[in-house]
């Protein structure tokens, strides 16, 4: 007797499985099969299940103080639209000072009329920044000192050579298969320590049509670039409508495979994160995101909302994070970071050594720190929160991992490593 087998032609899953899918059950969740549980008892339809789901549900009291003393006219829903954050940017060292006391660091910086990087910050952000502790981590990274008005040696306002790797304005072709595409200079918050301080803020890169058409021009004429990774300047401030129409013009180049956004959003403006933008973004599939996260004090409510809304999208998130002189170069505080990320569904996914970028060196670490920081994580903690170490090569080599030496040698035909508690063990390798 014949067998019929279906077949999944045309990539559509035979329909048994739809029926499959169609006829399995709910599970039963918590009232069954913990019966006695006093979360069950109080449980309806929705269970307090997952720690996600948890975590939404807590208010972020400094946010809201903050709102009540600086901007007491402003009501919840004001302050949680994004338009509203992006408007009302702090930008004057007059209205910083009105909210933070000053050091005479920030201060001569923030008087400084050519200062590369503009400074700028949401109010949001501000209202984690503490207002009496000018070395605090989060303060330190948004609000300029005069230490960044110093070239120190070997540093240089374009690093890693992007404008020697540009075939288009605004687009970086680096690696064979990807390219960098600047969609635009605006972010809402100034990172002091931006690879692209020599572009961001400038107004020199605009998400003009013609530009952008040019870049897709040149996308589409390279059949070997099978991944566009979005930055700027933020993609995320672009309008919802700009960024679709982004989106759907890549998609209808054939190789390009896979679509990635890099972000600081969730970080310094998740109010931008709305179900209308990742009802659009889930319809560009497959779609990554890299977000930018340098300590565990970003890891907010609002945050772990803004990253449970992307990631129930289907976006993949993984993180980026340069190791920062002082605000999380040591262990702990990367721990409390990275486990921080993966509470929010975000892999760890790269830690940069600080790009030598002018201005830079009271950021910049030695690399041995970076390496005594990935000893203390690897084996101590899951290996899905241990991000790859690398630096970006200056002169526009590529990203580099670097690792503690994991094999000291070899004897004979044994391999000898050292472990996480740096114990010696052999392995018979083979030739
Ligand atoms: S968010 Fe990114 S591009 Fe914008 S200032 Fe920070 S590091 Fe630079």
């Amino acid at each position: 007797m014949s067998q019929t087998i279906e077949t999944c032609e045309n990539d559509e899953p035979p329909s048994c499985l739809n029926e499959i899918l169609e006829a399995e059950e709910e599970p039963p969740g918590l009232k069954a099969v913990l019966p006695n549980h006093p979360l069950a008892a109080a449980a309806s339809s929705i269970l307090p299940f997952p720690l996600h789901r948890r975590k939404k549900e807590q208010k972020n009291v400094l946010t809201r103080e903050f709102r009540k003393k600086f901007y007491p006219g402003i009501s919840a829903r004001e302050w949680n639209d994004w338009h509203w954050q992006v408007a009302n940017r702090v930008r004057t060292a007059d209205r910083l000072q009105a909210m933070l006391s000053l050091s005479s660091e920030e201060k001569q910086a923030l008087g400084q009329t050519g200062i590369k990087l503009p400074f700028s910050v949401t109010p949001y952000y501000l209202s984690l920044v503490p207002a009496d502790d000018p070395g605090h981590p989060m303060r330190r990274a948004v609000v300029p000192t005069i230490h960044e008005l110093t070239r120190g040696p070997g540093e240089a306002d374009d690093p890693l050579g992007e404008e020697f790797q540009s075939p288009v304005h605004g687009l970086v072709h680096r690696y064979p298969d990807r390219v960098l595409f600047l969609v635009h200079d605006f972010c809402s918050t100034y990172c002091r320590y931006c690879t692209r301080s020599r572009v961001v803020g400038h107004g020199s890169l605009n998400a003009n049509q013609a530009r952008l058409e040019q870049a897709i021009q040149y996308i589409s004429a390279t059949p070997t670039i099978r991944d566009v990774l979005l930055s700027g300047g933020d993609p995320l401030l672009l309008s919802d409508n700009k960024l679709e129409w982004l989106l759907a013009r890549l998609r209808l180049i054939p190789h390009v495979e896979i679509i990635r956004i890099g972000t600081k959003i969730p970080a310094v403006l998740p109010q931008r994160v709305t179900p209308k933008l990742t009802r659009m973004l889930r319809r560009y599939h497959p779609l990554w995101m890299s977000l930018h996260f340098m300590h565990p004090d970003e890891c907010t409510p609002e945050t772990h909302r803004a990253c449970d809304m992307l990631a129930d999208a289907g976006i993949p998130l993984g993180s980026q994070t340069v190791l920062l002189n002082g605000i999380n170069d040591d262990v702990a505080t990367m721990k409390k970071l990275l486990h921080g990320l993966m509470k929010m569904r975000v892999r760890p996914y790269y830690l940069y050594q600080c790009d030598p970028i002018t201005g830079s060196s009271h950021f910049r670490t030695p690399v041995a720190r970076g390496l005594e920081i990935l000893q203390g994580l690897r084996g101590h903690t899951s290996g899905y929160a241990v991000p790859t170490y690398v630096i970006d090569a200056p002169g526009g080599g590529g990203k580099i991992p670097l690792m503690p030496e994991a094999v000291t040698g070899r004897e004979g035909d044994d391999l000898l490593l050292r472990n996480y508690e740096q114990r010696c063990f052999r392995y018979p390798d083979v030739n």
